[in-house]
């Protein structure tokens, strides 16, 4: 991974044995000297991180945060405060000012790499989410998302199995966040993979007695359930080779034993919060998926998408001799049910239609309302016989049964249908829907409530 760092610090050693450590990792790194300096810097050189020093003269780092948080342009920049050990007030101004993660100087190089890594990460993640789901237009949807990350405490499972550590950590986060001890290791892993209550975080003491705390980082990032799940690992100062491997595994953050409870709880609470966040845009991304490929009445497919996918399928099929056919559907005298009983009811018409369309169907089959009370069908692998069939088997279970339109009442609804196969290699998605359009015409003027194939 490599990613372009800000490095912002008034004294040119700090800057220079940053830069230095950074390069040698191959991170661009470039430098400013003061805050003013770094808003421009990000400004021209769009960082994927900031690493900022809270001390400086004229605009301190504080204030450079704040700046940059509340800059619509620059409030995604993940920024990482760098604060001497003996001001541990400063981390609270800098929380209060957006910051995302902390480092304390002197800068050790697991906590460097780990900070930066998980948040370039992150950044990118998120950079492609939103971009997929402003694309599909949910701009509204993802401001939401800014917002309600942090209301309700966080579900995390805690694997543990030393009874004094176990409790310093339940103390530390009682009244934040739920917690669920581990009692078995193993069994816990497969809970969670069933997916079932999903947690919003993992702590996983490394060095405990009874199981391989590696191991279940391992078994956690290969389920799907959990591939995603943030993990926090514990560990002991001596425990550097297995830190490193649990980095190099994908976990998402660590702390060192004796564990500092302020620590723990900001770190778990910014841990939860990202986790929030990122599912909120992945659902946002599916929604948006949703809302450009569906018609909302029905919940069926629109016209774009039917045409779409229709070129797909034909291009597939066309030249490998396989069989396709199309049934338009059209409401008889839908207009005089809207104006005897109301456009609520003509509505309700519509959707319980397109449950029994979709009830008449398979699977592979693309069933699309295409206008008012208009529906296309795209019935793959199926020929002309076997499509009349359908389109008349579909055909009875609207006209024999009537549709409820609410207040008790039942009124009963025919359609007509046309219904046209795959011709040949000339053929093409608008001449397939054409032929079968024509098709309900004729059904139409045949007297309606009928099913008719195109003519060959
Ligand atoms: P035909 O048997 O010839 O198809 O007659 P028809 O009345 O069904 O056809 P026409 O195309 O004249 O009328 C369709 C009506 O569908 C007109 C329009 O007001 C109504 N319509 C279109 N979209 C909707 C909708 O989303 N909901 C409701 N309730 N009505 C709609
Ligand atoms: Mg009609
Ligand atoms: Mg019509």
């Amino acid at each position: 991974m490599t990613a372009r760092v800000l490095v912002v610090d008034d004294i040119i050693a700090n800057v220079r044995l940053l830069e230095a450590k950074l390069a040698a990792e191959y991170f661009d790194v470039v430098t400013a000297m003061n805050g003013l300096d770094a808003l421009d810097m990000v400004q021209r050189t769009k960082p994927d991180i900031i690493l900022l020093d809270v001390m400086m003269p004229g605009i301190d780092g504080i204030e450079v945060c704040t700046r940059l948080k509340a800059n619509p342009a620059t409030q995604h920049i993940p920024i990482i405060m760098v604060t001497a050990l003996d001001q541990p007030e400063d981390r609270l101004r800098g929380l209060k000012a957006g910051a995302d993660d902390f480092l304390t100087k002197p800068v050790n190089d697991i906590s460097l790499f780990c900070r930066v890594k998980s948040l370039v990460r992150l950044k990118m993640l998120t950079d492609e989410l939103r971009g997929r789901a402003e694309t599909g237009g949910s701009i509204g949807l993802m401001l939401r998302a800014e917002g309600q990350q942090q209301s309700r405490e966080g579900n995390v499972l805690l694997v543990d199995t030393k009874q004094t550590s176990v409790e310093r950590i339940q103390a530390a986060l009682a009244g934040y966040h739920k917690i669920t001890v581990a009692e078995d290791p193993q069994k816990a892993v497969e809970v969670a993979a069933a997916g079932v209550s999903p947690f919003e975080l993992v702590i996983i003491s490394l060095g405990a007695d009874g199981y391989d705390g590696l191991r279940l980082v391992s078994q956690f990032r290969s389920y799907e359930a959990t591939r995603q799940t943030p993990i926090l690992v514990v560990v002991d100062p001596a425990e550097q080779q297995q830190l490193l491997r649990a980095l190099d595994m994908g976990v998402n953050d660590y702390l060192m034993r004796p564990v500092d409870r302020q620590e723990l709880l900001a770190r778990v609470n910014t841990q939860v919060k990202r986790w929030r966040y990122t599912e909120q845009l992945r659902s946002n991304v599916k929604a948006s998926i949703e809302m450009a490929i569906t018609d909302p009445l029905t919940g069926l497919y629109n016209r774009r998408y039917l045409e779409t996918h229709l070129s797909h399928l034909m291009d597939s099929y066309v030249n490998r001799g396989k069989i396709l056919s199309s049934l338009a559907i059209d409401v008889d005298f839908f207009k005089a049910i809207n104006d005897t009983h109301g456009h609520d009811a003509g509505d309700q018409v519509l959707r319980e239609l397109a449950q029994r369309i979709k009830q008449a169907t398979r699977s592979v089959d693309l069933c699309c309302r295409t206008g008012g009370e208009e529906f296309v069908l795209v019935l793959p692998g199926t020929d002309l016989p076997s499509a009349m069939m359908i389109g008349e088997r579909m055909r009875k279970l609207i006209a024999t049964r009537s549709f409820s339109i609410g207040g008790g009442k039942a009124i009963p609804v025919t359609v007509s249908i046309g219904v046209s196969s795959l011709d040949g290699v000339e053929d093409t998605p608008a001449k397939l829907l054409k032929r079968a359009d024509e098709a309900l015409y004729a059904a139409k003027r045949e007297g309606r409530n009928r099913v008719e194939m195109a003519a060959a």
